[in-house]
């Protein structure tokens, strides 16, 4: 399933990619090549925009919820959907790119020195080279998800 945002849902696309669902965040103000580029990718449109118009083969979902985290738990049981936790941190949040490992010595002296000391795992985005741990964001991120209560 894959996902195109627009613009005032810049918060839910980063949230989607955590979660490993293919997102693109389209923050731009032309309808027609968002939905162009719907219908040619397949993509799911999520929006909080009414006035959205219909075409033929589009799917729309409109988000109703203004708080990030009842955007998550309303958009994960709208569309019934069920984030695999090995699906987790497999994408970029920035630019939506599939992660791939690193290995230790190539991140050091590009990650700060008591990052570097304390982890093992290290996973970089091929595109835009950002550098990804299981730091402290990550327990974040199983809170979060806990509160939304996506497993249940
Ligand atoms: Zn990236």
């Amino acid at each position: 399933m894959k996902f195109i945002l627009t613009k005032e849902l810049g918060r839910l696309a980063k949230w989607l990619r955590i979660l490993g669902f293919d997102t693109v965040y389209y923050n731009q103000d032309n309808l027609s090549s968002l939905i162009i580029q719907a219908l040619r990718d397949e993509r799911i449109i999520l929006t909080r925009n009414q006035h959205l118009p219909q075409a033929r083969g589009l799917k729309i979902v409109l988000i109703k919820n203004e708080k990030i985290k009842k955007q998550v738990a309303e958009i994960l049981q709208t569309l019934k959907l069920k984030p695999e936790p090995e699906m987790m941190f497999s994408r970029c949040i920035l630019c939506n790119t599939e992660l791939v490992y690193i290995t230790k010595d190539e991140v050091k002296d590009k990650v700060p020195e008591y990052v570097f000391n304390t982890h093992e795992d290290f996973i970089t985005c091929p595109q835009c080279n950002r550098i990804y741990w299981r730091g402290t964001h990550w327990g974040n991120v199983r809170k979060t998800l806990e509160e939304v209560k996506w497993n249940s």
